[in-house]
């Protein structure tokens, strides 16, 4: 086994412990240490709109077995950012079932909630360096715009060259230049030309509210993230995340996004799709249900075993070339 569940790394800073040069210290001069290479900073950042369900369960483990792989940090965020959306009690209530599973987390729990001067000083960046233009467009003039990638309206450019006599700033829009490419570690080659695929984009809606992309972002910038694993359905979002890091001038992380596990239906598992809630009495059947979802072929014996045990057989054989090269796939019955 490579590391003790919950086991921490305690690595102190580059200059800790170190005594202050006196004239008494002779030869030999420290040779400069070169810098660290950079640490693989992973995380999960679900919304609390509900109980944790199956889908999101194999999203946070592929992101937790892959920081481990790495022998990297794992961040917790809760993306509380729409509020409207939000259950109350729906946080804890996810907190307490990673905890029941077997999940270790590093550091404190960021809420999206809290960090609205960071989302703010974004903006303003945005405005400032003339990227983002204010939209005075209602919901209803651009319901006839063309469909974008994603399924939502691409904005037909109304506002961009500055708003109509009379019109006020409803939302803010960033302006969709530029062609974004990336390796996606489980999708392969992706490429988006953001006007023609996906046109200027919402950061500050018209309630006021930061949309989801400048939020997450503005967060994985500010955590250090390295590496961001998790569900297909997100894969769509993942140029305007990159071009936004640009905008900014923050490193973009590395992608990797899982299958999504659908319902009968062929709908993604949520809420509004009735997803039944894990069950906290019994994790090792769900968990080893996920990472059989995530091509990892557990054997069937550890459905009896405990959490730590099941996620003891997860680090030493997950590979994350296993997963599935596919955006969704059924959820086990
Ligand atoms: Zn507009």
């Amino acid at each position: 086994m490579r590391r003790q569940p919950g086991a921490r790394s305690t690595r102190a800073p580059p200059s800790a412990g170190r005594l202050p040069m006196t004239a008494a210290d002779t030869a030999p001069v420290p040779r400069p240490v070169p810098p660290a290479p950079a640490r693989y900073v992973g995380r999960f950042a679900p919304s609390p709109t509900g109980p944790l369900h199956f889908g999101s369960l194999v999203a946070a483990a592929a992101s937790w077995l892959e920081a481990q792989a790495h022998d990297g940090r794992w961040l917790l965020r809760i993306e509380d950012v729409d509020a409207p959306r939000c259950v109350p009690g729906a946080a804890a209530d996810i907190l307490a079932t990673l905890d029941r599973f077997g999940f270790r987390w590093d550091g404190e729990v960021v809420y999206q909630s809290t960090r609205t001067a960071a989302y703010e000083a974004a903006l303003e960046h945005l405005r400032s360096s003339e990227h983002a233009f204010p939209c005075g467009c209602t919901r209803a003039e651009l319901a006839a715009a063309p469909l974008a990638r994603d399924g939502s309206r691409r904005y037909p450019g109304t506002c961009r060259n500055g708003l109509a006599p009379g019109r006020g700033a409803r939302a803010w829009r960033v302006r969709a230049e530029g062609v974004v490419r990336f390796e996606d570690g489980v999708q392969g080659w992706q490429e988006e030309d953001l006007a023609r695929d996906c046109g200027d984009y919402v950061v500050r809606r018209a309630d006021g509210l930061f949309a989801y992309q400048l939020a997450v972002v503005v967060d994985d910038a500010a955590a250090g993230v390295t590496h961001v694993v998790r569900g297909a359905d997100l894969l769509d979002s993942t140029a305007r995340q990159i071009h936004l890091h640009r905008l900014l001038g923050s490193a973009a992380p590395a992608h990797a996004h899982v299958p999504v596990a659908t319902n009968a239906a062929g709908e993604k598992l949520s809420k509004q799709t009735h997803a039944l809630a894990l069950d906290p009495a019994a994790p090792a059947p769900a968990l080893l249900a996920a990472l059989a979802f995530l091509g990892q072929n557990p054997p069937p014996e550890l459905a009896r075993a405990t959490p730590a045990e099941v996620w003891a057989w997860a680090r030493m054989h997950w590979h994350l070339a296993g997963v599935p090269r596919q955006r969704h796939a059924p959820a086990p019955a």
